[in-house]
């Protein structure tokens, strides 16, 4: 089993992208490597273990995520979508972006009560994964906590969304 500081160590920071003055983390070479995936896999997991039901992750990099998580917790998957890409009703919550706005959708089939970890890959600002606390609401599921892979501390999404387990903080 990799450990976490080599999991860690894989993460690289790219700069002037997708702007200018912003270091993207780019979590690729950590996902190539089995051992150090099934490591954050498996700490991102660790404080809800036994706890949910479902795991619900964010489009796009969520998603790579949470399909490892769901597997390696033998629960199932929904996916929390950008806008018009689901077939069938869907409960929808727009918020507000650096320049404009978007607008993440569910279906509305998930039962009520169902036990739900939410999963994305990186906590930023902070304002995806309140619209993915406030789909949840629309649900009427129980949110057992919200799991990251990353939190970039400086931009202060741990006090917009609440608590917030993050396997690595940057
Ligand atoms: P927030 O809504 O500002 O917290 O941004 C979080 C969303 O933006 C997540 O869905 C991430 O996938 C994405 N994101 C923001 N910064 C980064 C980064 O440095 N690397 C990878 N994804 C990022």
């Amino acid at each position: 089993m990799a450990s976490l500081a080599y999991a860690e160590s894989l993460i690289r920071t790219i700069p002037d992208y997708p702007e200018p003055g912003v270091g993207f983390r780019d979590i690729t070479p950590l996902l190539a490597d089995a051992a150090a995936l099934r490591a954050v896999i498996d700490a991102m997991i660790e404080p809800f273990a036994g706890q949910f039901d479902v795991v619900a992750g964010v489009e796009a990099r969520g998603f790579l995520l949470a399909g490892a998580l769901a597997t390696a917790a033998e629960v199932g998957l929904v996916p929390i979508r950008k806008a018009g890409k689901l077939p069938r009703p869907a409960a929808s919550v727009s918020y507000a972006l650096e320049y404009g706005e978007a607008t993440i959708e569910v279906h509305d089939d998930v039962p009520a009560g169902t036990r739900m970890l939410l999963v994305d890959d990186v906590l930023a600002t902070g304002g995806t994964l309140a619209a993915a606390h406030q789909l949840a609401a629309a649900l009427g599921v129980v949110v057992v906590g919200t799991t990251v892979l990353m939190e970039l501390e400086a931009l202060g999404g741990r006090a917009v969304v609440g608590d917030v387990h993050a396997v690595f903080t940057a």
